[in-house]
This record gives structure tokens, C-alpha cells and sequence, in this order.
């Protein structure tokens, strides 16, 4: 039905699944993974299993955040350009040392920055702001130090416990670890920290035309690009990539390589799941377990393979079968390969970013699925634009290289115009699109 001014829309094919029900399925068969203990560097980019709790005080004691004197305010609230206050000086305090002398009325401790103040200092007066430098300059000792203004109390004074306190936690189970928490970490002393282990993905591509980049050219060969985009995707997304090469065409050669493959936490093919020859893979596939071929509202990558395969040791393992086009098969693990990985780390969004951008061609829906559009997305007087990257056709991989993002026209329209605000799914965040 066309409404005034609108494109027609679309009916939705009941037998085809949404992206939303295929990603729903899947990750209901998705378990976080267990913990492992690991040190604070290498568990960048990981999920925290426990809060973190300050075990003391950060900083330990309160300490001095300049080079200069600690004092009390009250010595030298009357002292003036005119009028300078001389304070004996009776100490000096390097940052890890211990001051052993306490500060009273008139008198002054040399302190350097982060080092602790002295009993009885309530402030700290910077260098500058005393005649220290002229003192030095005419060879006179730093016995004695001359102070020319009044200083409110507590000035360069850092509290201990004021960036955090013993017993507050600090962080929170769930988070992800960024340079800040590793940072906070080793501030609290720690060297070890326990997260969520990484997931093993298993990588499988078959197919009796392809060929191992590296190994020399034969006519008819196709070199199995498949296994290397998604095993940089997995590793991107923090999984860790088991390459199980090439299987063929044939039962024994699939079951071979599947065995090997059972081993990890996930298993993911590309090919044999279009209409044409999925027999073959899906009478293998069974030997292992269940596993269902779907059609998924979604253009490129309709075709899809999901199932559970149950292991020599009877553990079961997830298995997701990706499209053979170089193109259906990065789109589909983007959404739903990717979100796999997320769960198994223990992440909870599972959202690629999103901008919304003006578009700069039309993007056509032929047949009612969720287009996703290799688009570039750049931004121009802070406004998001959106063009495509020429033809879409689904074994196009040059074009996914040209694309930093996944213009999307949903199902029910059948065209996305020029002019239009378009959701875009962002694949990487160069620096023109900040
Ligand atoms: P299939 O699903 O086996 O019909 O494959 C669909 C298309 O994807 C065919 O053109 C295949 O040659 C191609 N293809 C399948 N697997 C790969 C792969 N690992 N690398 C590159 N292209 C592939
Ligand atoms: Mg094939």
C-alpha cells in the first residue's frame, strides 16, 4: 500500500526469521565463559568477574601536590609583598620518605610534590611563591624562607582517601577493562586480575574450489578469503581465532575437520548453507547434533546455519554457519557472529555503534529484507553524510574495504532516497568521522 508521498511498503515473508529473532536464538544458546586469573596488561579489553574494593586509602596519606613548603596557614596570615613572613625551616621531605619532624607556628618543612606533610602542616606554599630563588641566588642558606602572601588553608594539600577510600569499591563487576581500569588496578597494588576468559572460536571454510592464500594459483580456484575476515573480526571482537583451514566437498573431509573444531568454544563455518548444496554440510552437520538452516530477513547474508553440536567429551558447542559469499559472510558475523563472542566475554551491549547520516543515494529494497549497505560515512559541518561504495553485490569483498559503516534500509521499504536521514551502522570509526 503506498501512502501519499511514501514509498510502498513491504509485507514481511512470515518463514523468513527478523535479524532481531535470529540474534535472539542464537544467544540464548550463548553462555558466559568462566574466569580466569591473568595480569592486569593482558586482560585489556576483558570483563572484571568481581567488584574491586580498595583494600587502603588512594593516596595512602595526605601529601603535598607541589614543590614547596608545608606549613601552618596560620603562620603567615598576615604576610604581604610588604610585610613577608620569614618562617624558620626545619626539615625537608622527599616523596616515599616518612617526615620525622612536626610542624609548628612559624616554621616550614621543605616538601616535594607527593611526598606526605607533616604533622601539624595544615598547607603548602609552592616554591615560587616564596624567596627561595633569591635566597639561592645571593648564596644566603635555606634556614629561614620568606613568604609573601597569605595562603587559605588546605592549598595544595591532596586528602588521603580523596580518590578513593578503603572498603569503596572502586570497580564494578561487569565492566570492561580500559587503559583507566588497568591503571586503577595497579594503583590499588594489584598485579593479577580475574576476568572472563576469552572464547576460542573455531574457523572453518568449505568448499572444494577454494585455495590457501599462499599456495600457488590453479584456474577455477577461489583463494578462501572467508576464514581470514573472520578470524580478524573474531580476534577484533576478543575472541581468540582456531584456523581449521579448507574442508571439501565431501563427508569425511567435513567430519575430519569438524572433530578438531568441537574443541573450541564455537564453531563457525562459511559456505554450504544456501539452498543449492547445503545437503551435504547439513547431513554432516546432523551426525554432530541439531542444527537449523534459516532464512534471515536480511540482504546480503539470508541463509544461515545455527545449531548446537555435541562434542567426543559430550560438551556441547555452538555452531554458526555463515554464508559463503566474502560479502554475507562479514555482514552476517558482524551481526550476529560478533554478538556471540560479546555474550561468551561476558559484555552485555551488543549493538554496533550507530550514526544517522544524510544520504546521498538512493539504496533500493527489492524484496522486502533489511538492506545493509556498504556505505562510507563522512561528516561535514558536524552533519553525517552517507554515500555508498558503488555495487552491492554480495561476493564484492573490495567494496567491504572501501566501506567504514552499514547503511540500513529497513524491510518494510522498498527504497531508502537521496535526501533521507539513514541509520548507519558503523564498522570502524576513522578520524574524518569524529
Ligand atoms: P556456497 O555457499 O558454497 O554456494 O558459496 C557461495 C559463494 O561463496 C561461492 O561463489 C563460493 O565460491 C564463495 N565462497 C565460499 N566460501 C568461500 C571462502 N571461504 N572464501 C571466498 N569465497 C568463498
Ligand atoms: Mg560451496
Amino acid at each position: 500500500m503506498a501512502e501519499h508521498g511514501h514509498p510502498p511498503r513491504h509485507h514481511y515473508d512470515a518463514s523468513m526469521l527478523s535479524v532481531e529473532e535470529a540474534l535472539e536464538r542464537i544467544l540464548g544458546y550463548m553462555h558466559v565463559l568462566e574466569a580466569e586469573e591473568k595480569p592486569i596488561l593482558d586482560a585489556m579489553e576483558q570483563v572484571l568477574v568481581d567488584d574491586v574494593v580498595a583494600a587502603r586509602d588512594i593516596p595512602p596519606l595526605d601529601n603535598s601536590a607541589m614543590d614547596g613548603y608545608a606549613l601552618q596557614a596560620a603562620s603567615v596570615e598576615d604576610a604581604s609583598e610588604d610585610h613577608p613572613v620569614v618562617l624558620k625551616v626545619t626539615g625537608v621531605v622527599a616523596a616515599g620518605e616518612l617526615p620525622d619532624v612536626r610542624v609548628g607556628p612559624g616554621e616550614a618543612v621543605r616538601i616535594m610534590t607527593g611526598a606526605p606533610v607533616p604533622e601539624g602542616a595544615d598547607t603548602v606554599i609552592p616554591f615560587e611563591e616564596t624567596d627561595e630563588l633569591e635566597r639561592r641566588d645571593s648564596g644566603l642558606n635555606l634556614s629561614e624562607i620568606a613568604v609573601k602572601v597569605a595562603v587559605d588553608i588546605g592549598r595544595d594539600v591532596r586528602p588521603a582517601g580523596q580518590d578513593a577510600r578503603r572498603g569503596e569499591r572502586v570497580l564494578e563487576r561487569g565492566s570492561i577493562l580500559r587503559p583507566s581500569e588497568v591503571g586503577v588496578l595497579a594503583a590499588l597494588g594489584h598485579s593479577t586480575v580475574s576476568v572472563v576468559r576469552r572464547p576460542v572460536v573455531a574457523i572453518l571454510s568449505t568448499g572444494d574450489e577454494l585455495l590457501e592464500p599462499g599456495d600457488p594459483y590453479g584456474v577455477g580456484g577461489i583463494y578462501d578469503s572467508n576464514s581470514y575476515s573472520v578470524a580478524a573480526l573474531v580476534r577484533r571482537y576478543g575472541g581468540i581465532p582456531n584456523m581449521l583451514g579448507i574442508a571439501r566437498d565431501n563427508l569425511d573431509s567435513v567430519n575430519a575437520k569438524l572433530r578438531e573444531g568441537l574443541q573450541s568454544d564455537i564453531l563457525i563455518t562459511s559456505a554450504g548453507v544456501s539452498k543449492g548444496d547445503y545437503d551435504m554440510v547439513k547431513d554432516v552437520l546432523t551426525q554432530h547434533g541439531e542444527i537449523d538452516f534459516w532464512s534471515v530477513r536480511m540482504k546480503p547474508a539470508k541463509p544461515l546455519a545455527f545449531g548446537v553440536l555435541t562434542a567426543q567429551d559430550g560438551r556441547q558447542v555452538p555452531h554458526l554457519g555463515l554464508p559463503g559469499n566474502p560479502v554475507s559472510a562479514m555482514v552476517a558475523f558482524e551481526q550476529f557472529g560478533r554478538a556471540a563472542i560479546y555474550k561468551m566475554l561476558g559484555r552485555t551491549g551488543y549493538q554496533k555503534p550507530r550514526v544517522q547520516a544524510i544520504l546521498d543515494e538512493p539504496i533500493h529494497n527489492t524484496d522486502g529484507r533489511r538492506v545493509f549497505a556498504r556505505a562510507v560515512v563522512t561528516k561535514e559541518d558536524g552533519i553525517y553524510r552517507a554515500r555508498l561504495t558503488g555495487a552491492q553485490g554480495s561476493n564484492l569483498l573490495t567494496s567491504m574495504a572501501r566501506a567504514n559503516g552499514l547503511a540500513i534500509c529497513p524491510e518494510d521499504l522498498s527504497r531508502k532516497e537521496a535526501g533521507e536521514v539513514v541509520d548507519v551502522q558503523m564498522l570502524d570509526w576513522p578520524e574524518e568521522v569524529f
